[in-house]
C-alpha cells in the first residue's frame, strides 16, 4: 500500500511598495503607462560611482507592514549586496537584506472560504507564520520578441518587501487563501497597491511531500514565477500530482532541493536549475549604505497609527449583522468601505448602509461597467443621503438619482434640480390630496372602518401617483391617520 502523503507549502511573495519615489533614488516609482525606460537615472540604472540612498517612505510602509504581519522588528537591521548577472539587473546585484532583515517570526490568521472546507462557519480558521520581511530593489523588466531581447528599465529600483512564509500551508486551497489576505493586508496597511493585473504581487511557491505523521521536511520544489492566484493555485496543482507520482517511482521524495518554472501557457513545470544556496550569491553588507537603526519611538507610533486590519474588520460587520459575502466585499475593496462607513455614520442603520452602498451604488457601477474609483464619492453618497434624511426626495426617488450619478458624474443636488424631483413636504399641499384621495376612495375608507389596515394602502397610492411620487410618504401617513382617526 502506498503511504499517507500530504504536501508541505511555504511561499516566498514580492510586493512592490506604491511609494512616490524609487527606493534609493527619486525617480517617479508609477510607470505603469510610461514609454519604456523614461523613468530612470543613473542610481537605478547601476552607474558606477552613483550613490543610493534609502527611501524614508518606503522604510515606514515596510515598517507598517511587518507590524501588521505581527512581526517582530528588528531595530538594527542592514542592506547586503545580493549578486547574480541578468540583464534586467543594471548592477551586477541587488540591494537586499540577508542575514539582518527589517522584521522576522510574525503570523497571518487566514480563513478557507466555506466552500472550500464543507462549510459551516468558524471551522475555516487557519495561521501561517511569517519567517522574514525584508526590503529590496526590484529588478527591470524584459520582453523576449522575434528571438530578440528588449530591456525596460522602468520598474528598476521600484521598493519591494519580500516576505517569506513557514512551511505552514498544506493545500493549494490554503496557500490561496493566505495569499489573498495577505493581499489585503498590504492594502489595508496602504504599503502595496497590491494589483495582481500590473503584476505588483508575484510569487514563488515551495512544495514538498512527506508521509503523514512524519515532522522532517523533504527536499522541495520551488516553483518560480507566479503572477496571479490562480498560477499559484495551478502551478501547486500540477506540482503536487507531479511528485506524487515521482515518490511511487522513487519510493521516496526529491533527493535534493530543485527550482522549477511554471509555464502557464503549457499548464506545467519545467526543470530549471538545482537550487542555489546563499554562497553563490557572495553576499555582503552593502558599503554604501549605513546600516538603519530604527528609533523604539518611532516604531511604536507607527503601530499605534494601524489602521483596523482586514480580520477585524470583518468581524465588526459581522457584528453589524452584515453577511459574510456584505462583510468580505467591504474588505477587499477599501473604496467601498469608506462610502459605507461614511453612510453607515450618517444613519446609524448598517443594514440600509449596506443597501445603498453594496447593493444600490454597486449594483449601477457594474451595470453601466464603472469602477468605483471613478464613481461617486464618498461625500457624494453622503449628501444624496440627507437629501433623504431631511426629506428632499424618497428612498424610491434616491435610486434613481444614485444611478444618475453613477452615470454622469453630477451631484445629487444637481441632479435633484434638474429633474424637479424635490419631494413635496408642504403638510398644506399633502392635506388636499389626501381630503381628495378620501373622497375617490370610498370603498377603501369603509374596509379599513371594517378592519382592513391595508385598505389605506390604496389612499396612499392614490396620492402617490396624483403628486407623480413626490409627495413625501411620512407625511402622508401622518395626515391620513388624523384625518381618518377624527
Ligand atoms: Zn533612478
Ligand atoms: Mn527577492
Amino acid at each position: 500500500m502506498s503511504p499517507q502523503l500530504e504536501a508541505i507549502i511555504g511561499l516566498e511573495v514580492h510586493a512592490q511598495m506604491n511609494t512616490k519615489t524609487k527606493l534609493f533614488c527619486g525617480c517617479d516609482n508609477d510607470a505603469f503607462g510610461k514609454a519604456p525606460n523614461t523613468t530612470v537615472c543613473p542610481i537605478c540604472m547601476g552607474h558606477p560611482g552613483t550613490l543610493p540612498v534609502p527611501n524614508r517612505e518606503a522604510i515606514m510602509k515596510a515598517i507598517k507592514a511587518s507590524l501588521a504581519l505581527k512581526c517582530t522588528l528588528n531595530r538594527k537591521n542592514h542592506f547586503d549586496r545580493k549578486h547574480y548577472f541578468y540583464p534586467d539587473l543594471p548592477a551586477g546585484f541587488q540591494i537586499s537584506q540577508y542575514d539582518f532583515p527589517l522584521a522576522s517570526k510574525g503570523l497571518v490568521e487566514y480563513e478557507l472560504p466555506s466552500t472550500a472546507h464543507g462549510g459551516g462557519a468558524g471551522d475555516g480558521g487557519r495561521r501561517c507564520h511569517i519567517t522574514r520581511l525584508h526590503m529590496e530593489n526590484d529588478a527591470g523588466k524584459l520582453t523576449h520578441r522575434a528571438g530578440k531581447t528588449l530591456c525596460d528599465y522602468n520598474r528598476a529600483g521600484t521598493p519591494l518587501m519580500e516576505i517569506v512564509t513557514e512551511p505552514d500551508l498544506r493545500s493549494k486551497e490554503e496557500a490561496v487563501a493566505f495569499a489573498q489576505e495577505l493581499r489585503r493586508i498590504l492594502i489595508a496597511v496602504d504599503a502595496s497597491e497590491a494589483d495582481m493585473f500590473k503584476g505588483m504581487m508575484r510569487f514563488d511557491a515551495s512544495i514538498s511531500l512527506r508521509e503523514k505523521g512524519d515532522t522532517k521536511l523533504n527536499p522541495r520544489s520551488e516553483i518560480k514565477n507566479l503572477n496571479s492566484f490562480k498560477a499559484l493555485e495551478r502551478a501547486l496543482e500540477y506540482e503536487e500530482k507531479r511528485l506524487r507520482k515521482q515518490w511511487e517511482e522513487d519510493k521516496g521524495p526529491l533527493k535534493g532541493n530543485i527550482t522549477v518554472g511554471w509555464m502557464d501557457d503549457e499548464g506545467k513545470t519545467r526543470l530549471l536549475r538545482e537550487k542555489e544556496t546563499a554562497d553563490d550569491y557572495r553576499y555582503f553588507p552593502e558599503p554604501d549604505i549605513p546600516p538603519l537603526d530604527l528609533p523604539k519611538e518611532l516604531i511604536v507610533e507607527l503601530e499605534k497609527d494601524l489602521p483596523m486590519l482586514p480580520q477585524e474588520l470583518k468581524k465588526k460587520y459581522l457584528d453589524l449583522k452584515l453577511t459574510p459575502a456584505e462583510a468580505l466585499l467591504l474588505v477587499d475593496q477599501p473604496a467601498l468601505c469608506e462610502a459605507f462607513e461614511a453612510v453607515y455614520a450618517k444613519t446609524k442603520d448598517a443594514k440600509r448602509a449596506s443597501s445603498i452602498v453594496l447593493t444600490q451604488l454597486l449594483g449601477f457601477l457594474n451595470a453601466h461597467g464603472k469602477q468605483i474609483a471613478g464613481g461617486p464619492d464618498r461625500k457624494a453618497i453622503v449628501d444624496l443621503v440627507s437629501f433623504i434624511e431631511d426629506g428632499t426626495i424618497s428612498g424610491n426617488a434616491a435610486k434613481e438619482v444614485l444611478e444618475e450619478m453613477v452615470v454622469t458624474g453630477k451631484t445629487a443636488a444637481a441632479i435633484i434640480k434638474e429633474k424637479g424631483m424635490q419631494q413635496i413636504s408642504d403638510t398644506g399641499a399633502i392635506e388636499t390630496l389626501v381630503e381628495q384621495a378620501i373622497a375617490k376612495n370610498p370603498e377603501a375608507i369603509e374596509s379599513y372602518k371594517k378592519g382592513k389596515a391595508a385598505a389605506l394602502g390604496a389612499i396612499v397610492g392614490w396620492v402617490m401617483k396624483e403628486s407623480k411620487g413626490q409627495a413625501n410618504p411620512k407625511i402622508v401617513n401622518e395626515i391620513l391617520q388624523k384625518k381618518i382617526g377624527m
